[in-house]
């Protein structure tokens, strides 16, 4: 079996733009480019962090792993197998094997369903267990893995009787109850309370390792993803400028988009601010609908040379031993020794 489960290549989501009339008349069209061109592979049972501002494309890119939604353009590979388009039924063979944790599981749950109902109704859709008795127990099971114990004590209990975290840990719970393979955890903590969010990363962890499952944990928080995750791919207005080893991307970050975003990062445990050298960063993200020629990063970025305004933007290249960096300049600007460290 491979080692690689899942593989983007060159995946792409453009949405058409909203036209004015000039363009209408004209025929002109306008995309939004939310992804761009994402390439990357995520080993069998790693962590992999998914990192960038809001609408940067992280979000967009985990829809389309869940099939959520049909990529532009590019390839979706998963254990071996094209999924880029799947029909009914293997679909459902899909979404059994790859789940999602989301946001605000309150959204996600529906409010008149005890965390019994909760669990089993995924069982039920996907005709898993031969009665509701055995239903019920992979549920306790469930529970008892994401250590919400003793599960009697929850499986009664509706959503709104739960405090967030362990909203979390029930939300957990309805995902690994498929057993599935692989899970897309979008900014689960982040609507938690600080002093919790640690002991939630750390019961997935758990879980992670104990069922040898594969997570791609999507975040704007690069502290989190440091210690939660193995691997981080950076993403900027819809592509991946670095992507490396977690350690490795953080103490020797190389493009001066992942180092303006550390230099503003607060330890997790402490909540102090980082207090090394900031390397700032200009402006606001432009829309996706206009981005710029040559580096899409060159408007925002101080190391910025004619150059880099010209031609194509440049490509993810290995530099290092599985770091990878898209950046012509990167060489020179650690040279100038300019590291936010
Ligand atoms: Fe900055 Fe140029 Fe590197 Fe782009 S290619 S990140 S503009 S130095």
């Amino acid at each position: 079996m491979s080692d690689v489960i899942f593989e983007l290549k060159n995946v792409k989501k453009w949405f058409p733009a909203r036209r004015n009339l000039g363009q209408l008349l004209s025929g002109e069209r306008k995309w939004i480019k939310a992804v761009d061109g994402v390439s990357l592979k995520i080993k069998r049972g790693e962590i992999f962090g998914l990192i960038g501002e809001s609408g940067c494309g992280k979000t967009t890119t985990g829809k389309l792993i869940m099939k959520l939604m049909e990529p532009s353009d590019g390839q979706i590979i998963f254990n071996g197998e094209d999924v880029t388009h799947l029909d009914k039924e293997r679909l459902g063979q899909y979404k059994r094997n790859v789940q999602m944790i989301f946001q605000d599981p309150y959204a996600s749950m529906n409010p008149r369903f005890r965390a019994v109902d909760v669990l089993t109704e995924p069982l039920e859709i996907h005709g898993i267990g031969k009665s509701k008795a055995e239903r019920e127990e992979l549920a306790a099971k469930a529970l008892e893995a994401v250590k919400l114990t003793p599960p009697e004590d929850f499986l009664g209990r509706y959503a709104h009787m739960l405090s967030g975290g362990q909203r979390q840990r029930l939300a957990t719970a309805r995902t690994l109850i498929l057993s599935p393979d692989f899970i897309v955890a979008d900014e689960p903590v982040s609507m938690i309370d600080l002093s919790t969010r640690a002991e939630i990363l750390h019961m997935m962890k758990e879980v992670q390792q104990s069922m040898g499952l594969t997570y791609l944990y999507i975040t704007h928080d690069l502290s989190t993803a440091r210690y939660f995750t193995d691997r981080i791919a950076v993403m900027y207005l819809g592509k991946i400028v670095e992507m490396g080893y977690a350690d490795d991307l953080i103490d020797k970050a190389k493009h001066p988009y992942t180092k303006a975003l550390i230099s503003a990062v607060c330890e997790p445990v402490s909540g102090k601010v980082n207090q090394s050298k900031e390397v700032p960063i200009k402006g606001e993200i432009p829309s996706a609908a206009n981005i710029p020629e040559g580096c899409r990063f060159h408007p925002r970025c101080l190391y910025a040379k004619p150059e880099c305004m010209q031609g194509e933007d440049p490509e993810l290249q290995e530099v290092e031993n599985g770091h990878y960096v898209a950046c012509i300049r990167y060489k020179e600007i650690e040279e100038m020794g300019t590291s936010w460290r």
